[in-house]
């Protein structure tokens, strides 16, 4: 993108002619752009949740209801505020982490016990989808942030949900390869065009299209797990096939297993 420009060229007082000037705006327009995206983003992403809880509001205080009605809107308002919470959480995420203020308490940790909570606590959000989870390894050790490892599948697996709209199964394995651990989580759910795939780690990018639009989304989530998996000196990769179903791969280093009795039931609840 070129900006052009005539400017006056002076000698001293005395008008010397004109210069025409193409300056290369190209990143400033990129900022630009983001900026604006991130504006319109952000603010539909917190208006949504906030009409609803002020609609809900107004409307039990405004007309008698049935204690009923009344518990199912408080539960509308409550989860609408769930969200706003978690959305404000993940914005302050993205900027500690950019400013290099995140911090990592690392124990050694159990990754099985760590994925059945995750999995039990994302259930409860959804009726139409099933879930397996498969371990083929016995030792299941990593060096992590629990709560941090928490937050990389649970993103993982709630967008597994989101995106797989007609439900489906989502599929855990667990598995030791090369020396690493390695985690697969697969949906069979709409999937990531092939030129979307090495963009969808990029803060606030979302795929562009018109089913995606109507789930909601920051386009943050993915930016946050994989920072969380470089902390941990880990790897993330994704396959997908448009239309079928995406599986979205981690890895973190494996622990010697002589260390594996120092992690006791450090993952449970
Ligand atoms: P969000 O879900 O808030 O938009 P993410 O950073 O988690 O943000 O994901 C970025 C984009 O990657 C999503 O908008 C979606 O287009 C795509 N995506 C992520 N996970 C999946 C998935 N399991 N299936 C299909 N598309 C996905």
């Amino acid at each position: 993108v070129y900006k052009v420009y005539c400017e006056d060229l002076y000698n001293g007082d005395k008008h010397a002619g004109k210069i025409l000037v193409h300056r290369n705006i190209t990143k400033e327009f990129e900022v630009d752009q983001m900026k604006s995206e991130f504006v319109s983003t952000v603010s539909h992403e917190l208006r949504t949740p906030l009409a609803s809880i002020l609609g809900f509001t107004e409307l039990m205080m405004n007309r008698e209801l049935k204690a009923e009605r009344q518990k199912k809107y408080l539960a509308t308002i409550l989860s609408e505020a769930n969200r706003l919470t978690a959305l404000i959480n993940d914005f302050l995420d993205v900027q500690r982490m950019e400013a290099g203020k995140q911090t990592y308490e690392k124990k050694y940790i159990e990754l099985k016990p760590i994925l059945n909570n995750v999995i039990n606590h994302q259930q409860v959000h959804t009726q139409l989808h099933h879930f397996t989870i498969n371990s083929d390894t016995d030792n299941d050790v990593i060096l992590g942030d629990k709560l941090k490892i928490e937050q990389i599948f649970t993103n993982l697996i709630n967008n597994a949900i989101k995106y797989s709209p007609d439900g489906g199964t989502i599929k855990v394995n667990l598995y030791n390869k090369n020396d690493r651990l390695c985690v697969d989580i697969e949906d069979m759910g709409l999937g990531i065009p092939e030129e979307a795939l090495d963009k969808i780690f990029t803060k606030f990018y979302r795929v562009d299209n018109t089913d995606l639009r109507r789930i909601g989304g920051t386009g943050l989530g993915l930016a946050i797990v994989q920072e969380i998996v470089k902390a941990h000196l880990g790897d993330i990769t994704v396959r997908s096939t448009y239309g079928q179903g995406s599986i979205f791969t981690v890895s973190f280093p494996s622990v010697p297993s002589v260390i594996d009795n120092e992690a006791g039931d450090d993952g449970n609840d």
